[in-house]
């Protein structure tokens, strides 16, 4: 059973589909979809939960993800487990970035729905009152990726609810368990039935048919650059709210004075990290010319170091890519870049031996690429970092904005005044100062450019799931008002209308 809606667990409607463990190459389970008549349901269970969701007081709310955290907490081993299956991601990533950075989400969105900012009240015109309140939106319908799954669930349910709204979320197809996992946990820690829905299925019957419902009031996405723009095509025939988290190409932009051991590390754990399948993570590495060869050098050291093997294996440090076909779309970007005069330093090719059944994908370094090739300027989601070297400041820092993307970026120096620089002239919605990949709940992450609008994370996300309304309330008590002077051009028209209680 694929469908959490209202409480309940339920079968799909739209076929059945099997789910293959990456690691292995081997049927894991068989899944059921969604039809468009569950997303129906589910929305109609979304609704209909709002009216009382979004009336609770704010503590009621946060209690409630008090409690919601607890129940993650218990099931974190299983949750771990579940994320391994599916991703074929380390054990390790899952039990001590994805599970404990989730949990620790929703700790942080459970108090910050006591929090909503507004405004002050105040007269801002004579004899009239203002004040701000922020509203619930209503159902948000959401579509979230393979790479983190639970992690980007979290991410798009909490802000929502937080804020008072309910939600249908369709996670990947690849990637549904620990989703469920997680409206299972939310029905157990009480949060009534309805509040979180999980439809599960393809982007094209299941993802399209919840954009477009004319129940839900804005689609927040995470996701490709392509299908988001997509989904910002469908949402603008109903001019409804959208929240894009797209893709990245993250530069990392080393300088001369750079502690340069830092900078190795930083550059080899940011681009493997979830084997590169990281919005964020480092892909381009602009390395001033006179710490090019030896950046180069240590990079390829640490990468040929890296332990690739069973995800389950708590001593592995980089499990498999997400399917064989993404493997394959790696491997295409890599052999392309070499066919064109680009080296490949260290890596470059699938591991064989027990690990050739997976999707497994060697940590890559390439050099001598063009910055107008296609692995210098679009989004690979694998191992792979590509190191270029530049003479100015003036050069690394264009050079860092010379793509599409401005999803995230790191800029690494001893000089506060570069890195002051970086910070402010790089066109991204996150720069890192030595360092590349750290997350705080408190901050915000999204994206410039084509890496999208809205942010995740924070009390910024908080806002983006209300409405801002303006309530006015008029105290002058004549039936003229002043500002009709605009209005009733002869004064004797105006004094006719004047009167007092
Ligand atoms: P994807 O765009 O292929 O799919 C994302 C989701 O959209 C999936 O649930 C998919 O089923 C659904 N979808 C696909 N086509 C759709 C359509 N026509 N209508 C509605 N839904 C549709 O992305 P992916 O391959 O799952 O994930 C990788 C991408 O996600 C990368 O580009 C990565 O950079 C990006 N990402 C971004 C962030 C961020 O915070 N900016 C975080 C994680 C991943």
């Amino acid at each position: 059973m694929h469908q959490f809606i209202a409480g309940q667990y339920r079968e799909g409607h739209g076929g059945e589909a099997k789910r293959i463990n990456p690691a292995t190459g081997e049927v894991a389970e068989t899944v059921t979809y969604a039809n468009t008549d569950d997303v129906d349901t589910a929305v109609a269970a979304a609704k209909a939960a709002f009216v009382r969701w979004s009336a609770l007081p704010p503590s009621d709310r946060s209690d409630a993800m008090g409690r919601l955290a607890d129940e993650l907490a218990r099931r974190a081993s299983q949750l771990a487990a579940v994320e391994t299956a599916q991703t074929g991601k380390s054990i390790r990533m899952s039990a001590e970035f994805d599970v404990p950075g989730t949990i620790d989400n929703v700790n942080f969105f459970a108090g910050a729905a006591r929090h909503l900012q507004g405004l002050a009240t105040g007269e801002y015109l004579p004899g009239q009152t203002s004040m701000v309140r922020r509203e619930p939106i209503g159902v948000i319908g959401s579509i979230s990726p393979w790479n983190y799954p639970l992690q980007m669930a979290a991410w798009k349910i909490l802000p929502a609810i937080a804020a008072g709204n309910t939600i249908v979320l369709k996670p990947s197809e690849l990637t549904p368990g620990t989703s469920l996992m997680m409206a299972e946990a939310a029905k157990a820690a009480e949060i009534p039935d309805g509040v979180i829905n999980i439809v599960t299925g393809p982007g094209k019957s299941v993802g399209e048919h919840l954009v477009q419902h004319p129940d839900v009031m804005m689609t927040s996405f995470t996701g490709s650059s392509a299908v988001g723009r997509r989904i910002m095509e469908m949402a603008s025939a109903q001019a409804k709210r959208v929240h894009l988290e797209l893709g990245g190409k993250a530069p990392f932009v080393v300088f001369d004075d750079a502690d340069l051991e830092a900078a190795a590390h930083g550059a080899v754990a940011g681009s493997i990290i979830n084997g590169g399948q990281d919005c964020t993570a480092a892909t381009r590495a602009y390395v001033q010319q006179s710490l090019f060869d030896a950046f180069v050098e240590r990079v390829a050291e640490l990468m040929s170091g890296v332990v690739i093997g069973d995800p389950t294996d708590d001593a592995t440090e980089l499990g498999s890519l997400i399917s064989h076909q993404h493997r394959d779309k790696v491997a295409g970007f890599v052999d392309r870049a070499r066919e064109n005069g680009a080296r490949v330093v260290t890596g470059g090719s699938a591991p064989g031996g027990d690990l050739a059944g997976g999707a497994f994908y060697q940590p890559t370094l390439i050099v001598d690429a063009a910055q107008d090739s296609e692995i210098v300027q679009q989004e690979i989601f694998g191992p792979v970092l590509v190191a270029l070297p530049f003479d100015t400041d003036d050069d690394g820092l264009a050079l860092a904005n010379d793509t599409p993307y401005g999803l995230a970026a790191s800029a690494w120096s001893r000089d506060i005044n570069r890195t002051l620089r970086a910070s402010e002239e790089i066109q991204a919605g996150c720069v890192w100062i030595n360092d590349h990949i750290p997350m705080a709940t408190e901050m915000p992450h999204g994206g410039y450019k084509a890496s999208g609008f809205g942010k995740d994370m924070s009390s910024y996300s908080l806002e983006e799931y209300t409405n801002i309304k303006h309530v006015m309330m008029c105290r002058d008590t004549n039936a003229h008002r002043d500002w009709q002077d605009v209005v009733f051009r002869s004064k004797d028209n105006a004094q006719d209308n004047r009167r007092t209680s």
